[in-house]
């Protein structure tokens, strides 16, 4: 080692390590900072934990390293506080992206009732709320308690504050402070969505130089961005609807809640549909949402109801907006009147046939032009993410035989429901097993 590509680096704890410059090796002056692990994860998220107590169950020593100073942070966001875990109704249209057949493959193997099993072997009562499951008391805080007192009873070492830097062969993780060897890595560092919880994608690069190609990462479950001023004016009005999108890959339409703001829509329907309105923008269209304010009724329907309220009288004439008002919310109301080129204050009983039918069918099919999504820090997923076919089903690399994958790092997301998490869970139980039964 020349003297020239040796460094002295001073750790937060003060500790003094030599680094080769050249070989990217730490040779540390203090054997305590290397430790030898059967299994180390990288990440203490969802993924990352259930990682751990399934290593962990199979008898394997296990480090997980966290470089947030707690560990998993983004599971006390979800289900806004509340942890929607997972979901009873699983459809293969749940999943998407190059790991979706894998998806259903692991949320099947661990079902939703073993995964309730799994929480209740830990002292995590679950209840059904609909389809929908979280835990009893509604709390996610109760998850991450039952997650990290598990992995405390296993001996599980979890290192917060302690980012992964490097994976040397075969197989040395570096961190800032020092280094760890195991035979098996698994890596549960997730996606880029909502960096302020610790998945920033910083890690892509070493997964990069392992061989391992990362697809096109993108927002998903999350809101979209339009430009056109005149939706601005619909700021803060809720709109119970039905939302389609078409694109080449298909038309796709959700049903419930859209929340308009000043210059983003958002609501469920919505974030549902986004990764494919994401991707198409990516590619350089120009993705169209058309909401249906009336999708119970045909369009014949609402042009008849439409042309009896707009013939109502209560002694004097009624504004178009005053009769229009009566059926949908006032300040959509207006926007539709003047994108029919109807004056608001007109007598509704003046409307023309031909208006009333330009009307009902932009009620019918409202246009949305989107113009841009509000990015990773308001994003639920990732999507994109490793390539699931460099992947065993066991969730192996097939380029390095003992670092495993697993949540939402992988080219894998889910829709609103409890499916992220149910997969992070499933692939990281997976993955520790796996590992676990390979290292020793
Ligand atoms: C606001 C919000 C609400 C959500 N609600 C739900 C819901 O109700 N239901 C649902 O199913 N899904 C929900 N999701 C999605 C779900 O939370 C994620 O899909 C899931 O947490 C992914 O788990 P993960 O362990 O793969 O990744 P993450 O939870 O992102 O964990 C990755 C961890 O790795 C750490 N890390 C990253 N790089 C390194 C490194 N180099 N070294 C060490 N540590 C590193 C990060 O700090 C982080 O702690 C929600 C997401 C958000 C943002």
């Amino acid at each position: 080692m020349g003297a020239q590509q040796e460094r002295r680096q001073k750790t937060k704890t003060g500790k003094t390590y030599l680094v080769s410059g050249k070989e990217k090796t730490v040779i540390t002056a203090d054997a305590d900072s290397r430790k030898h692990f059967d299994v180390i994860v990288i990440g203490a998220g969802a993924a990352g934990l259930a990682a751990a107590i399934g290593a962990g169950r199979s008898g394997a020593k296990v480090l997980v390293l966290e470089q947030r100073p707690e560990p998993c942070k983004k599971l006390y966001a979800t289900g806004n506080g509340r942890c929607n875990f997972a979901n009873l109704s699983i459809r293969p249209e749940d999943y998407r992206g190059s790991g979706a057949g894998l998806a259903l493959q692991l949320t099947e193997e661990y079902s939703v009732e073993k995964l309730r099993d799994f929480f209740a072997s830990l002292g995590l009562m679950s209840k059904a709320m609909g389809a929908y499951i979280y835990p009893y008391n509604e709390q996610a805080t109760a998850v991450a308690a039952a997650l990290l007192s598990e992995c405390h009873r296993l001996g599980v070492v979890i290192r917060t504050d302690e980012a992964a830097v490097d994976i040397i062969q075969k197989y040395r993780v570096v961190t800032k402070n020092g280094t760890y060897d195991a035979p098996c890595i698994i890596i549960t560092v997730g996606g880029k969505a909502s960096p302020t919880h610790g998945s920033d994608g910083n890690f892509n690069k070493v997964i990069r130089k392992l061989g391992h190609e990362i697809l096109l990462q993108q927002p998903a479950l999350v809101p979209l961005q339009f430009e056109n001023k005149a939706l601005s004016s619909l700021a803060g009005v809720r709109v119970k609807c039905a939302v389609t999108l078409s694109i080449e890959a298909g038309t796709f339409t959700e049903q419930g809640e859209v929340i308009f703001n000043k210059d983003n829509i958002s609501g469920i329907c919505v974030m549902q549909l986004s990764r494919y309105a994401v991707y198409a923008l990516a590619e350089g269209k120009k993705p169209v949402l058309l909401l249906d304010l009336f999708p119970e009724i045909s369009l014949e329907e609402l042009q008849s109801s439409l042309e009896k309220s707009f013939a109502i009288s209560d002694g004097k004439e009624r504004s178009a907006k005053k009769a229009l008002s009566m059926c949908v919310h006032e300040k959509v109301a207006s926007l539709l009147l003047s994108l029919s080129g109807a004056d608001e204050n007109m007598p509704s009983c003046k409307l023309s046939r031909q208006q009333i039918d330009i009307l009902a069918s932009l009620a019918k099919a409202f246009p949305v032009e989107i113009t841009g999504n509000c990015g990773f820090s308001r994003a639920q997923v990732t999507a994109g993410g490793v390539r699931c076919d460099q992947i065993t089903d066991e969730l192996e690399s097939r380029l390095c035989p003992g670092i495993f994958f697993a949540g939402e790092v992988l080219d894998v997301d889910g829709t609103c429901g409890g499916y992220n998490l149910h997969f992070a869970f499933a692939s990281g139980y997976k993955a520790g097993t796996e590992s676990a039964r390979i290292c020793r």
